[in-house]
């Protein structure tokens, strides 16, 4: 009997610790506004560019997310080196426009307000654009997608490039955001900071806050924050480690 009792206990304690181990999301850092996340044995990427050689530690992706047309976001080279025989691959339409017929026949196209199922994880594209009337034509709106995706029980939010939207402002119960900050391409600092506010998500990560000539001041981003809402957990990467930017 004793022995039964430590085995349930062990069996359940096995549970508990596969649980938890299951809603890790581990997110690592490439570059700019590329990221791996890994969590149960999935691999996902974000706008994988760069050297094939940066991806290279992760397994091959299940799914890659893609934002938008622009170099820093898209990389037929970078696609084409680090594509496993399985990856799918989730982007816009004008970046599919711009594809190869071997990697547009493992897209899918999303619009901004469409949704979809993907390796049981939940998928949503959300608009990002442009509202300064300077910067209209960078990311014209309807061509780019953020994306909110549900994963494990966690919503997480990546803003591809945009400004302070109604849209992301409208964004509810997001455990993790991924909010860019840089001008002349996306907006400011206290936007950001300001637009993180009203979506409130659990924590914060700043990411894609390089652009030559401008370095954006992601510290006064978190004192905006932190002032104003101290329980918006605030998680600063190294999103530059080859101080390539
Ligand atoms: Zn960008």
């Amino acid at each position: 009997m004793k022995t039964l009792t430590r085995f349930t206990a062990l069996f359940f304690f096995l549970c508990f610790f596969n649980l938890t181990l299951a809603q890790e999301i581990q997110i690592m850092p490439i570059e700019h506004a590329s990221a791996v996340l890994t969590a149960q044995n999935k691999t996902l990427f974000v706008d994988p560019v760069g050297e094939a050689s940066w991806y290279e530690n992760y397994h091959k992706p299940d799914l890659i997310l893609i934002t938008d047309i622009h170099w820093d976001h898209f990389s037929p080279k970078t696609l084409g080196a680090i594509m496993g025989e399985h990856t799918k691959i989730i982007a816009p339409q004008a970046v599919a426009d711009k594809m190869t017929p071997a990697l547009l026949d493992k897209t899918l196209v999303l619009h901004n307000g469409d949704t979809t199922r993907i390796l049981d994880i939940d998928i949503t594209a959300i608009p990002m654009y442009n509202l300064r009337e300077e910067a209209l034509d960078f990311h014209p709106k309807g061509r780019g997608n953020g994306y909110v995706i549900e994963w494990l029980g966690k919503k997480l939010y990546f803003s591809g490039d945009t400004e302070d939207i109604p849209e992301m402002r409208a964004l509810q119960q997001i455990d993790v955001a991924f909010v860019c900050m840089n001008l002349p391409y996306t907006m400011r600092e206290t936007a950001a900071a300001s637009a993180v506010l009203e979506f409130a998500p659990k924590a914060v990560y700043p990411y894609h806050y390089r652009g030559k000539p401008n370095v954006s001041d992601v510290t006064l981003f978190r004192s905006i924050v932190k002032n104003a809402n101290s329980e918006i957990q605030i998680i600063q990467l190294d999103w530059y480690p080859r101080d390539s930017y």
